[in-house]
C-alpha cells in the first residue's frame, strides 16, 4: 500500500473549499456526474476509433445512497483510472502557484471558484472521507483503491475489481446528511444533469401502492440525453420545439416564435431562444435562460451574460467556451462571455430581420407583442440599434405599419415646420386622445400610436438618432400649431379685449385635481372649437420619464401643467367678447387708465434708481394702489363672467373633450347643459 501527500503546495486546500464554498457546495454532484459523463464518453470515442476492442456494456452513470454506511457513490462505465491515472489526474493536482494564489485571495471566495475548475475535489466539501474504486479499460490493468480523509495526506493500494469504471464513494460528513436524501439528490440531479449526453440513473422509478409511494424495478432515468438545441433545426417541427418549450418552463402559454442558435465559429454555441408574449409587466421575469457547458447546467443567473434585452427571452444556451467552475462576476467579467454575448446578440437581430424580409404581413402581425424586445435592445444595445432600423416598425391609429424610412417618405412632405424639422405626431392613447387624433388628421398629418410599455423611451430614443425629427403628441398644442409652417395669426383683440378675455376664462376654470391652467388666446378658423386643452410637450415628458423612476423627483411632484386656448374668432367666443366688452367697457377703462398712469410714474422713479438719481421717488404706495387696483379690474370681470354660463359651458366642453371634466364639476356640466336647453 503507498501513502503520499497530495501535491498541493498548500496544507489548507480542503478547509478552504469547505468554508469558501459552503454556499455553493451543492454542485460537487455536478461536478462529479460530469467527470463520470467524461469517462464514458471518453471510453465510446476509443471504442469509435478502434482504440478499445472490448464490449461498451451497459454504459449508464449511476447515484446510488446507502443510508446506512452514509455513503453517496457515483459510478460509471467509463475509461476507469489506474494507479498511474490517479497519481497523475488526482494526486498532482495541477494547484500551481496555490499557495500565493489563496494568500492573495483569501477573502474572495469567489475568485477562488473561479480560478480553479474544483473538479474532483468538490467532493470534500461534502465528505468526511473520499474513496476512488477503479480498473481501468487498458489491457491488463489492476484495480485500485484510493483514499483520503480530507487531509492532505492519501492512500492508495491494489484492488480486486473485475467491472471496468470507476465508484466515487463520500462518505458524507454530519452537516451534509441531506446528501443522503433522495428527494435532494434528484432535485439537484434535476437541475444539473437534466440534459446530460449519457443517461444518469438514481435509484429506481416510484409508483403508488397500498397508499404510499414505492419503488419499482424501473431504474430512474433523470435526463435527456439528447436535448433538442443539440440536433438540426431542419430535422425539427414547431411541435418539438413548443413540446421543448413547456418541459423546460412549465406552466407557460405557447412562445410566439424561436430562435435556433446553432454557430460553429468563431466559437462553438448552440441554443434555443423563445420569445414569450408578454402581456404585462408581472410577465417580465428574469432569468428564464438556463446556460449549460456541454450540456452540463451552469446557471440560469444569466444577467450580464447575454445581452440584457435577452432576459425578457426565455431558454437555453449551450456553449463550451463558456467556463463552467465560475461564479457569475467572473463570467460577467470574462472577455469571451462577452463576445458570446455580442455575437448572440447580432445573430438575433439577423433572424428578426430575415423574418421581416421574408414575410412582412406576417412579421407584422406579430409586431405588437416582439416591439418589447426589440425596443429594449434598441435602448440597451448600440450595435443592436444599428441592426434593428431596418426592420423597426412604427405603428399609425389605423394599424398602418411602416419602416423608419417609409415613415419619413411617407410625412416628410406634410409634416415638416418653418424650421425644416419633420414633426412625427402620436398619441399615447387612441381613445382619450381621440378628438386630437381627428382634428390632426383633419389637417392631413399622420398620427403614430405610441402606447407600448417603452414607447416613451424610443421616443426620446428616435429623436437624438433620426436627423431633423422631433415627436410631438397629437394634444401639445392646437392642431394649427402642432406643425408650425409660419407664424400664427395674431387676434384682432384691443389690449383691454385681451384682458377681460383672458380674465373671462380662467376665472371660471373649475379646481382639477394635480393639475394647473393658463389661458392663450388664438385666432383660429371660426369652425374650430371654441376652446381646447392643451399640454406642454416638454413638460409632459418630463413628468412622464420621472414618475418612471422610483422616488419621482422634482418633475414628478409638479402639478400637469396645460393651457387652455380660447379660439377669439369662434362666434359663441365672439359673443361673449363683445357682450363682455360692453358690459365692462364703462367700468374697467377709468381703472385701467389709472393703472397706467401710476405704472408709468412707477417704471420712471424705478429708471431713476437704476441710474442712481438723489431724488429716486419711493413708489410703495402707488405699487400698492395698482395691486388694489388690479384686484378691482380682476373681481370685476370675475364677478361678470359668473353670471354668463356659456364662459363655463365652452370650458367645461374642452375639458370633458381632454378626459378632465371629473366628479362634481361634471355633474354640473350635466345640470348647466340641461337647463340651457330651450323650453
Ligand atoms: P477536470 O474534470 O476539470 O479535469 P477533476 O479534478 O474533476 O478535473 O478531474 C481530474 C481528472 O481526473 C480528470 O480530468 C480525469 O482524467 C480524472 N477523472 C476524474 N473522475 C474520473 C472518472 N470518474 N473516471 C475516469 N477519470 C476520472
Amino acid at each position: 500500500m503507498a501513502t503520499g501527500k497530495i501535491g498541493v503546495t498548500t496544507e489548507n486546500i480542503f478547509p478552504v473549499i469547505k468554508k469558501f464554498l459552503y454556499s455553493d457546495h451543492e454542485i460537487f454532484l455536478r461536478e462529479l456526474v460530469s467527470n463520470a459523463v467524461d469517462a464514458t464518453q471518453k471510453l465510446k470515442t476509443l471504442a469509435a476509433f478502434g482504440d478499445f476492442k472490448g464490449t461498451l456494456g451497459d454504459m449508464d452513470v449511476r447515484v446510488k445512497i446507502d443510508k446506512e454506511a452514509g455513503t453517496l457513490t457515483i459510478s460509471d462505465h467509463g475509461i476507469g483510472m489506474d494507479a498511474a491515472d490517479i497519481d497523475k489526474y488526482i494526486n498532482q493536482i495541477a494547484f500551481s502557484g496555490a499557495e500565493e494564489f489563496l494568500q492573495k485571495y483569501k477573502d474572495t471566495a469567489n475568485s477562488i471558484i473561479g480560478h480553479f475548475g474544483l473538479g474532483f475535489y468538490s467532493a470534500f466539501m461534502v465528505s468526511k472521507k473520499v474513496e476512488i474504486r477503479s480498473l481501468s479499460y487498458k489491457e491488463g490493468a489492476k484495480g485500485v483503491l484510493w483514499t483520503c480523509d480530507g487531509s492532505p495526506e492519501y492512500t492508495m493500494e491494489e484492488i480486486d475489481r473485475t467491472e471496468r469504471g470507476t465508484d466515487i464513494i463520500l462518505f458524507i460528513d454530519d452537516d451534509n446528511k441531506e446528501f443522503l436524501e433522495q428527494a435532494r439528490i434528484d432535485t439537484l440531479l434535476k437541475k444539473y444533469c437534466r440534459f446530460l449526453p449519457v443517461p444518469v440513473i438514481s435509484g429506481f422509478k416510484q409508483e403508488w401502492k397500498d397508499g404510499k409511494m414505492e419503488d419499482t424495478e424501473t431504474p430512474n432515468v433523470i435526463n435527456a440525453t439528447e436535448p433538442l438545441w443539440t440536433k438540426k433545426p431542419s430535422e425539427l417541427t414547431d411541435k418539438d420545439y413548443l413540446e421543448f418549450y413547456h418541459e423546460l418552463m412549465p406552466g407557460q402559454e405557447d412562445p410566439m416564435f424561436w430562435i435556433h442558435l446553432n454557430v460553429d465559429y468563431p466559437f462553438t454555441l448552440t441554443g434555443i431562444l423563445y420569445f414569450p408574449k408578454i402581456k404585462s409587466n408581472i410577465d417580465i421575469q428574469r432569468n428564464r435562460i438556463q446556460l449549460y457547458c456541454n450540456q452540463v447546467y451552469v446557471t440560469d443567473q444569466v444577467e450580464g451574460v447575454v445581452p440584457e434585452f435577452m432576459t425578457l427571452m426565455q431558454g437555453v444556451i449551450d456553449s463550451p467556451d463558456i467556463p463552467l467552475n465560475v461564479s457569475r462576476s467572473y463570467l460577467q467579467a470574462d472577455q469571451q462571455v462577452k463576445k458570446i454575448s455580442s455575437y448572440i446578440s447580432k445573430k438575433v437581430a439577423e433572424k428578426l430581420n430575415s423574418m421581416f424580409k421574408a414575410d412582412r404581413a406576417e412579421f407584422e402581425k406579430k409586431w405588437d407583442d416582439i416591439k418589447i424586445f426589440i425596443e429594449y435592445g434598441m435602448l440597451t444595445d448600440e450595435k443592436f440599434y444599428d441592426a434593428a432600423k431596418k426592420f423597426f416598425l412604427l405603428k399609425d391609429v389605423n394599424d398602418k405599419y411602416y419602416t423608419l424610412e417609409e415613415y419619413r417618405t411617407l410625412v416628410e412632405a406634410e409634416q415638416t415646420d418653418k424650421s425644416g424639422t419633420v414633426i412625427y405626431l402620436y398619441t399615447t392613447d387612441r381613445e382619450a386622445q381621440f378628438s386630437y387624433i381627428k382634428a390632426a388628421e383633419d389637417k392631413g398629418y399622420n398620427v403614430l400610436l405610441m402606447d407600448g410599455q417603452l414607447d416613451g423611451h424610443i421616443v426620446s430614443l428616435l429623436e437624438s438618432k433620426l436627423e431633423n425629427t422631433r415627436f410631438v403628441r397629437v394634444d401639445a398644442d392646437i392642431p394649427e400649431k402642432l406643425i408650425q409652417k409660419e407664424d400664427t395669426s395674431k387676434t384682432d383683440l384691443s389690449p383691454l379685449q385681451t384682458e377681460i378675455l383672458t380674465g373671462l376664462f380662467s376665472s371660471q376654470i373649475p379646481e382639477v385635481e394635480k393639475a394647473q391652467f393658463t389661458v392663450g388666446l388664438e385666432k383660429l378658423s371660426a369652425t374650430s372649437a371654441p376652446a381646447t386643452i392643451t399640454q406642454n410637450e416638454f413638460m409632459r415628458r418630463m413628468k412622464d420619464m420621472a414618475a418612471m423612476q422610483p422616488g419621482a423627483g422634482f418633475y414628478g411632484e409638479l402639478p400637469d401643467s396645460y393651457v387652455l386656448v380660447v379660439n377669439t374668432e369662434e362666434p359663441a367666443v365672439r359673443k361673449v367678447t363683445a357682450d363682455a366688452t360692453s358690459a365692462l367697457e364703462s367700468e374697467l377703462t377709468p381703472l385701467r387708465s389709472e393703472i397706467e398712469s401710476l405704472n408709468a410714474e412707477i417704471a420712471e422713479a424705478q429708471k431713476a434708481k437704476e441710474e442712481k438719481k438723489e431724488d429716486a421717488k419711493d413708489t410703495t404706495e402707488q405699487q400698492k394702489k395698482v395691486a388694489e387696483l388690479r384686484e378691482k379690474v380682476e373681481t370685476a370681470i370675475r364677478n361678470y363672467a359668473a353670471t354668463q354660463p356659456e364662459i363655463k359651458q365652452i370650458i367645461d366642453l374642452a375639458l370633458l373633450q381632454s378626459n378632465l371634466l371629473k366628479g362634481e364639476s361634471l355633474s354640473e356640466f350635466i345640470r348647466r347643459s340641461v337647463s340651457m336647453l330651450p323650453k
